[in-house]
């Protein structure tokens, strides 16, 4: 039992900034002189619409999303992306090629092969997806009809910290766990997608960022919700959007907007992550597991080669305050997920945390 709010490290649904919380609170009974909450709007009213504008428009402006890009709001989580993908885009030339670089590249790689012809581009797996492949390793199809690729592996704490070079081949990114994190070049992809519940928002919307000439070719039985080309025409609002979500998402927007953009988010972010990795490498107990070169900023994941005592870290760091820290069931260990949300406060603590938890245990 804890009376104040505590340093939550998990994957996702994550923290959220404590001002958006505040904020979200203050508005939950009555949203602008409404007379009632977000939650209880038309999605078509002029209330809602100005939240839901304002908030697409902010997005717009923070990651740079040029006008030949749609942004759309919808649902189903990232995974609703790994058979939507396909569905709308590959129908172009029956291909595409997919980098295996974690858990989620890979379900997004066999989803796919129900709709055409799939390559492995490069995997990791050899390394138990410890690093990631560089350019020259990539093995690419011209008639590829796009490249898809998880930026940052939320369970193996590692991301790519360049974007590969595809020619003309559309590049699509998995971004859910990193979007945000950092500014981006949006002209670089074909299309972007994350679930909210990481980096943006509480879990229910997804973001997708897709340049419009790649909309308008889906398969001839692609399912209504899922054709990118009917979600660009209906603004998103072809059936009820994930209202609340949205409104959230917007007050992240506006949090992130005031601690100065993406660059700045970026620098902390980078500061952060410094922090628990320099812990790393000067302990004798816990070891990173990404390679130094595939580190993630978002999680962070390490391990002390013992069962018992990563258990018993686990343990003794959530009574102290320090939740979720279980490394995910496929790779055990611990991770420490650092999203936007987290203060570097947070991360000060958990460092101090297991500097003394060493102390006491080699
Ligand atoms: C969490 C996660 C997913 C799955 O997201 P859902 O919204 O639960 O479908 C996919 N890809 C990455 C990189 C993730 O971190």
């Amino acid at each position: 039992m804890f009376d104040e709010r505590i340093y939550n490290f998990s994957a996702g649904p994550s923290m959220l900034p404590l001002p958006v919380l505040q904020q979200a609170q203050k508005e939950l009974l009555n949203c602008s002189g409404s007379g009632m909450s977000v939650m209880e709007m038309s999605h078509r009213s002029s209330s809602f619409d100005s939240i839901f504008q304002d908030t697409k428009g902010r997005l717009r402006k923070l990651l740079a999303v040029p006008e030949d890009y749609e942004i759309l709001f919808l649902q189903g989580g990232a995974t609703t992306q790994f058979s939507m993908v396909p569905l709308n885009l590959m129908g172009t030339t029956g291909k595409a090629d997919y980098a295996l670089t974690g858990h989620f590249s890979t379900k997004a790689y066999e989803e796919a092969q129900k709709y055409g012809v799939c390559s492995v581009a490069c995997s990791s797996a050899e390394t138990q997806h410890t690093t990631i492949p560089q350019q020259d390793e990539l093995q690419l199809s011209p008639s590829a009809a796009y490249f898809h690729y998880c930026a940052n592996n939320t369970i193996y704490g590692t991301e790519w910290n360049y974007v590969p070079q595809t020619g003309a081949v559309p590049l699509v990114c998995d971004m859910s766990s990193n979007i945000l994190s950092k500014p981006i070049d949006v002209a670089k992809y074909g299309l972007i997608y994350a679930g909210a519940q990481k980096n943006m928002a509480p879990a229910g919307v997804t973001v997708v960022i897709i340049r419009k000439d790649l909309a308008g070719h889906a398969m001839e039985k692609t399912p209504v919700m899922l054709n990118y080309a009917v979600q660009i025409k209906g603004d998103s609002m072809h059936n009820t959007p994930p209202c609340w979500c949205i409104y959230m998402l917007g007050l992240v927007l506006q949090w992130l907007e005031q601690l100065g953009g993406l660059s700045e988010m970026e620098k902390i972010n980078a500061e952060k992550a410094a922090v628990l990795y320099r812990v790393l490498d000067e302990s004798k107990l816990f070891h990173g597991t990404a390679q130094p070169e595939a580190r993630s900023r978002m999680n962070v994941t390490f391990r002390t080669g013992d069962k018992d005592l990563d258990a018993l870290f686990v343990k003794e760091a959530a009574n102290a305050g320090f939740s979720n820290l279980k490394g995910h069931r496929l790779v055990g260990g611990m991770r420490a997920s650092i999203y936007n949300a987290m203060p570097i406060e947070g991360v000060h603590a958990l460092a101090d945390f297991m500097r003394k938890f060493e102390k006491e245990h080699i």
